[in-house]
């Protein structure tokens, strides 16, 4: 047995990768500010507790609100940019930041995601680190909507949008699987990459719909997976990654840690990794949510390793970049 050993300053400067990460998430509070009064928009509720809401319908609120102050490309291009700026800071090498264009109304699909491919090739210039792009079908959209989007997708050419994204209240919507079982199999005859938010507001039945009907091979939160045995061996023989965010869990699912399923996912064998979901809003990031992680599981650095390692396996980047980020670990694990 090897004792527990990661100190925070070791999880920055580890190189990491983030898989479950929603741009809506990462507004900081001062620029929600300027762009409050730039609009001359009033908010929905006091800005300082714009987060500080117990349900659903009122942090979309929040949330439709902000996203809808963005309304040009030189704008859209800055919040990519704060995006960078943040992961840079917690020593994120690369991240796959899920976008739903659904809240962003204030700019057409095409405008949003050039803007903020734009923001992260400027990121990536200037050293920042290499963001990648999942455009989200919001779960209560139809079958057409979301085709359209993924369409849109193959014929963009933006070369960081790298996979398909699904979130949005699964409980409100019901099972959604067959609905946009077309979009999942033309994004996947596309090459991308394919993802969705399961097993968190759903039960286990959401996760095997996400496997079985819209052929995933990650699945953002999964967690409630656990609950029936037959899902959590589908997970595991299909090698399904689950992108977990502990806090994230804890505020809306489980209420304490003691109460997430994340040990007993870790010792069934689950590939999962460990991500903020929405680092503003919860008040977390990845570094902090690491350092949770690790004290609850009794983490060594090399479990750490081992984690960055999974997560670096279930991005749906080029073989290339995987050799850079798996190198740059190797580095670290060695001590360089
Ligand atoms: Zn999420």
């Amino acid at each position: 047995m090897t004792t527990p050993s990661i100190d925070a300053e070791l999880i920055r400067r580890m190189p990491k990768v983030e898989l479950h990460i929603h741009l809506e998430g990462c507004f900081t509070p001062a620029r929600i500010a300027e762009l409050a009064e730039r609009a001359d928009e009033p908010p929905p509720r006091p800005l300082g507790e714009l987060w500080a809401v117990d349900n659903l319908a009122d942090f979309l609120l929040s949330l439709d609100w902000v996203c809808s102050l963005v309304r040009d490309a030189e704008t859209a291009e800055t919040i990519a940019l704060d995006f960078a700026r943040y992961a840079h800071d917690q020593g994120i090498a690369y991240a796959e930041v899920i976008v739903n264009p659904t809240h962003w109304t204030g700019l057409s699909t095409d405008t949003l995601f050039a803007a903020l491919a734009s923001g992260f090739d400027r990121a990536a210039r200037g050293g920042l680190g290499d963001f990648r792009l999942l455009p989200s079908i919001l779960r209560q959209q139809s079958a057409d909507d979301a085709v359209a989007l993924v369409r849109w997708m193959g014929a963009a050419g933006i070369d960081r949008i790298v996979g398909l994204s699904i979130d949005g209240n699964e409980a409100a919507a019901g099972r959604t699987g067959t609905r946009f079982a077309g979009a999942y199999a033309l994004a996947r005859s596309l090459g991308l990459g394919a993802t969705a938010h399961a097993g968190e507001s759903s039960g286990a039945e959401g996760v095997r719909d996400a496997i079985e009907l819209l052929g995933v091979s990650r699945i953002d939160h999964g967690i409630r997976c656990v609950e029936d045995p037959a899902v959590l061996d589908l997970v595991i023989e299909r090698g399904i990654t689950l992108n977990l965010c502990l806090t994230s869990n804890c505020t809306l699912v489980y209420g304490h840690l003691d109460a997430h399923p994340v040990v007993e996912l870790a010792r069934a064998g689950v590939s999962f990794t460990i991500n903020t979901d929405d680092p503003e809003t919860l008040g977390v990031t990845l570094c902090s949510e690491l350092e949770l992680a690790g004290a609850h599981l009794g983490w060594t650095t090399a479990d750490l390793v081992a984690a960055q390692r999974r997560a670096v396996r279930a991005a749906f980047c080029d073989p290339t970049t995987r050799l850079k980020l798996t190198g740059a670990l190797d580095r670290f694990a060695q001590g360089g």
